[in-house]
C-alpha cells in the first residue's frame, strides 16, 4: 500500500471528498441505539465531554487499540509496550513545560458568559498561533459570542491539566495532575526500559492508555473529550537519523488506518507552520481525518528533538544519555512520536464503515467495519426457535465458536430482521441452523459485505470463520 498524498504538499491544496454518507447524528444514534457509546451519567443529565463506551463499543475499541499494539509492538522487533500511571510525581509536568503553557486562549462573552477557544469561534479559524496571543485579536477581527452575539473578552491563557489531591489532606504540597498525554510516562521510563531490555538505538516504548484535558469547548462526539485514550508510541534514535526516521513514519501510520478501513480520500498530510510548532518540536505533521464537522487531526507525528531527555536529565540530575558501542559516542537520544487517539480512530473507522443500501425494495444499514474490527466476528442464528434440537445445535456452536472469537446467539426475531440487525452492527458472518442441518450436519454462512450464502458442514464453521479473519487482516 503507498501514500498517495505527499506530505510536502500543503493541506489546503488537497481536493475536499465531501462529506461523508453517515453525518454525525447518524453516526450518534446508531451509537445509542445499538450499544456502541452512551452519553456518560445519562440518568443524572449527563456530563459534558465524557462518553461511555457499551457492549459493542468496547469491543470495537479493543479491537483498534489490539490492532495497533500488534502493528506497533507484536510485529516489530524494536517497539517494546508499558503501562505507566496516569498519575506522576508533579515534577514531571513542570518539567516538560505542561505547568507552564499546557493552555488555550479562551474568552468569555460578557453578556451570557459562555466560554470558548479562541481559535474554533467562527471567523478565528484561520488565525495563527502568533495571532491567537494577541490580546487585540478580538477587537481586530470583530468577533463575536456566536450564541448571544455579545462582547467578548480579551484571550486568556487556560491550563488545561486537571489537578487533585495525593492523600488524605487537601494541600498544596499534594496536587497531583491527571497526566494530560502518555508521552511522559515514556519518557521518564527511557533508561528503564533501555537497560532492562537492552535496548540499543533505535527502539521505540509503545502505551496506549487514558489522559486527561479539560478541555475548553470539547465536543462532536468523541472526538474532543475530557476524559479519552491515546495509542502513544516514542522512537529514540540518533540526532542524525531522526529526519528520516520521523519521514518512515508518516506512511506507515497513514496505512495502518487505511488496512483498517479508512477511506484514504478522506486523510491527508498537514505540516504544522513555524508558529504552529510546539516550543520543542522540530517538526510536526497531522494526519487528519475529513469528519463530519471538517477536517481534523486524527494522529500527530512529531520530531521532538532532545528537549524531552534534555530536560528530564537537567530536572532531575539523572544522567539519561545513550552511549553507542558502535561509535563511542555519549548523547542524548531524539524522540520521533506517532500520537493517535484511542477514541478518534474507533470513530474514523465507525464512519468510513457506514453505508446504507437498498435491497429489495428496502434500506440495509450496512457497517462494513473491518472484520478484525467488528465487535462480534460471527452470529449464530436458529431458523426456527420452537425447534429445540436446532436451537440447541445453534447455542452448542455459539459456544464453540465463542473459544476464538466474539460469536453472539440471537433467536429473538425472524431471520431477516436477524440479518438486517447483524448488518447494522457490523458482524462478517452470521451462521443460520435450520431443519435440514439436523439432517445434514451443514449449516448456511452468511457473507455481511455480499449477502452470499453458502452450506458448510458445522464441524468446518470455525476453520471457514478463522480462515477468513486471517485473510482480512493479511489484507
Ligand atoms: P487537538 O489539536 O485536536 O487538540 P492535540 O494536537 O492537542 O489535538 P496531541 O496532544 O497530539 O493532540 O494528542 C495526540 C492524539 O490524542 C490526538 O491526535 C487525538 O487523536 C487524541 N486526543 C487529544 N486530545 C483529545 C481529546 N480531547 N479527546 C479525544 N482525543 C484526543
Amino acid at each position: 500500500m503507498t501514500t498517495p498524498l505527499d506530505p510536502t504538499v500543503p493541506a489546503r491544496e488537497q481536493p475536499d471528498p465531501g462529506p461523508s454518507v453517515a453525518n454525525l447524528e447518524t453516526i450518534v444514534s446508531l451509537s445509542k441505539r445499538r450499544g456502541f457509546i452512551y452519553p456518560s451519567s445519562e440518568i443524572y443529565g449527563g456530563i459534558n465531554a465524557v462518553w461511555d463506551y457499551g457492549p459493542l463499543g468496547v469491543e470495537l475499541k479493543n479491537n483498534v487499540k489490539r490492532a495497533w499494539w500488534r502493528a506497533m509492538v507484536q510485529e516489530r522487533d524494536d517497539i517494546v509496550g508499558l503501562d505507566a500511571g496516569i498519575l506522576m510525581a508533579p515534577q514531571v509536568w513542570v518539567t516538560s513545560g505542561h505547568v507552564a503553557s499546557f493552555s488555550d486562549p479562551l474568552v468569555e462573552c460578557q453578556t451570557c458568559h459562555r466560554r470558548y477557544r479562541l481559535d474554533e469561534l467562527p471567523g478565528a479559524e484561520d488565525l495563527s498561533q502568533t495571532e491567537l496571543r494577541d490580546p487585540d485579536i478580538v477587537e481586530r477581527r470583530g468577533l463575536r459570542c456566536p450564541v448571544e452575539a455579545g462582547q467578548l473578552s480579551a484571550p486568556r491563557r487556560f491550563n488545561l491539566m486537571f489537578k487533585t489531591y495525593m492523600g488524605p489532606v487537601e494541600e498544596d504540597a499534594a496536587v497531583v495532575y491527571l497526566r494530560p498525554e502518555t508521552a511522559q510516562g515514556s519518557y521518564v521510563n527511557f533508561k528503564n526500559v533501555q537497560q532492562s531490555m537492552r535496548r540499543k538505538l533505535p527502539f521505540g516504548i509503545a502505551q496506549v492508555g487514558k489522559s486527561f484535558r479539560n478541555e475548553i469547548s470539547p465536543g462532536n462526539f468523541v472526538f474532543r473529550m475530557r476524559e479519552f485514550e491515546q495509542m502513544e508510541m516514542q522512537f529514540f534514535v540518533r540526532p542524525d537519523e531522526a529526519a528520516r526516521h520521523f519521514d518512515e513514519w508518516l506512511p506507515r501510520r497513514w496505512d495502518w488506518y487505511v488496512a483498517l478501513g479508512a477511506n484514504p480520500a478522506r486523510l491527508r498530510f498537514r505540516e504544522h507552520a513555524a508558529d504552529e510548532l510546539a516550543h520543542y518540536a522540530k517538526k510536526a505533521i497531522d494526519i487528519e481525518y475529513r469528519f463530519p464537522f471538517g477536517w481534523k487531526e486524527l494522529e500527530g507525528i512529531h520530531n521532538r528533538g532532545d528537549f524531552d531527555l534534555g530536560s528530564h536529565a537537567r530536572a532531575s540530575g539523572e544522567n539519561l544519555e545513550y552511549f553507542d558501542p558502535a561509535t563511542e559516542e555519549h548523547f542524548v537520544p531524539f524522540i520521533v512520536e506517532t500520537a493517535a487517539g484511542g477514541d478518534r480512530a474507533p470513530f474514523t473507522f465507525l464512519i468510513d464503515a457506514y453505508r446504507e443500501e437498498e435491497v429489495r425494495g428496502e434500506k440495509r444499514v450496512v457497517l462494513g467495519l473491518h472484520p478484525e474490527l467488528a465487535p462480534y466476528k460471527v452470529a449464530v442464528l436458529p431458523l426456527l426457535k420452537k425447534r429445540p434440537e436446532i436451537v440447541e445445535l445453534a447455542k452448542r456452536l455459539r459456544a464453540d465458536l465463542a473459544k476464538d472469537v466474539m460469536a453472539v446467539y440471537d433467536d429473538t426475531a425472524a431471520i431477516g430482521k436477524l440479518y438486517r440487525r447483524q448488518d447494522e452492527i457490523g458482524t462478517p458472518w452470521c451462521v443460520t441452523v435450520d431443519v435440514e442441518s439436523l439432517e445434514d450436519g451443514a449449516v448456511t454462512v452468511r457473507d455481511r459485505n455480499s449477502m452470499a450464502q453458502e452450506r458448510v458442514p458445522v464441524e468446518g464453521v470455525k476453520r471457514l470463520i478463522l480462515d477468513r479473519l486471517a485473510a482480512a487482516r493479511e489484507g
